[in-house]
């Protein structure tokens, strides 16, 4: 990992903006809500999430072998998400909500109002995250998402040559990421403002680490504030062409192609508390690993956000999580609530 001391503090004071004393208060109580729930071995539900993911489209250009939509092996519908339902949404979570992932699965940039979205968090004082390929990031992209207050955007730069870059983006044009990267840092100094704050992202694997020290260079060069080098989440379906690179690996070494977390999963989950997911056409699930939507906990077309957290089927999902997690089979394989908190 590598940053600019200047963008961290720029970022805080985005974080802190986005603070209140409602929000606050929520917080407070989800921290106690979650703590009390780990003792009594109950779930206790007094407050509501401050993080939230909404899935702006679910189609995505790129055929990326570990990602369940590249590799198309998901077999929910894809789609854009309406307008109205992510006004709604807000609408709903505003009082609560501090930080908003504007990505789950797809790509964020194809849904043809992603500004629109942006500037409805923005108008409600919410800390909004972009995570993108970069295939769109055009110079009208560029200003667009400055002029909309998006707060951080994370661009995957997964090699520095076409070659190694397509091993895993395939489909994809290197020099259109580092161009939208240029773009976008050269038209955020021409708007005069510090936003959003620009991260390029780095699955380290096996193909492309030697490539990361002239991602490393480059970044410095051009302006980028933060680079973040990352494990890739594996999964059975891939089909083999990539591993992860052993020195920044989330798994254990394993002799077949199957993926294990080191450690114990602890009966809790903090996420089950923190966040919430949803989808393009509004189901909510339980936390980002579950992309398929296999666990339906809710819907936020049809009911409001806070009746789908009261749902006999989210409060369920949280009781076996602290009874049992391992019951749940997304679940056990989670790096999430090992080895931190008290166990
Ligand atoms: S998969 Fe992980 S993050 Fe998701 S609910 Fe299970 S333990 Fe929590």
């Amino acid at each position: 990992m590598w940053f600019r001391t200047s963008a961290i503090l720029n970022n805080a004071m985005l974080y802190l903006k986005s603070l209140n004393i409602p929000r606050l208060l929520n917080l407070l109580k989800l921290v106690c809500g979650f703590i009390l729930s780990r003792i009594v071995g109950k779930p206790l539900c007094i407050a509501h999430p401050f993080a939230l993911s909404v899935e702006p489209s679910g189609h995505c250009q790129l055929k990326c072998p570990e990602c369940p939509t590249g590799a198309a092996v998901l077999s929910r519908k894809k789609g854009n998400m309406n307008i109205d339902l992510f006004n709604k949404i807000i609408n709903e979570t505003e009082k609560y909500i501090i930080y908003l992932n504007l990505y789950f699965q797809g790509e964020p940039l194809l849904h043809p109002q992603i500004e629109e979205f942006i500037e409805k968090a923005k108008k409600n004082r919410i800390y909004t995250t972009i995570s993108t390929n970069a295939q769109l990031l055009d110079q009208q992209m560029c200003r667009k998402l400055i002029a909309s207050g998006l707060s951080r955007i994370v661009i995957s730069l997964d090699g520095f040559s076409q070659g190694i870059y397509e091993t895993y983006r395939r489909g994809g044009k290197v020099e259109t990421v580092k161009n939208g990267i240029i773009m976008l840092i050269q038209a955020r100094k021409e708007s005069g403002t510090f936003f959003p704050i620009i991260v390029v992202q780095v699955l380290a694997f096996d193909h492309n680490k030697h490539e990361i020290p002239a991602i490393r260079e480059w970044c410095k060069e051009v302006g980028v504030d933060k680079l973040e080098i990352k494990t890739a989440q594996m999964n059975e379906f891939g089909d083999g062409t990539v591993q992860p690179a052993r020195e920044k690996s989330r798994y254990q070494n394993s002799p077949k192609k199957k993926y294990t977390v080191p450690g114990r999963p602890y009966n809790h989950c903090w996420r089950q508390w923190s966040s919430a997911v949803i989808t393009w056409n509004g189901l909510m699930v339980p936390c980002c690993y579950d992309k398929n939507a296999e666990y339906i906990l809710g819907n936020a077309s049809s009911s409001t956000f806070s009746d789908n957290i009261k749902k006999p089927e989210s409060y369920i999902f949280k009781q076996t999580i602290l009874s049992n997690r391992k019951g749940i089979e997304m679940c056990r394989n989670c790096p999430e609530g090992r080895n931190w908190f008290w166990g």
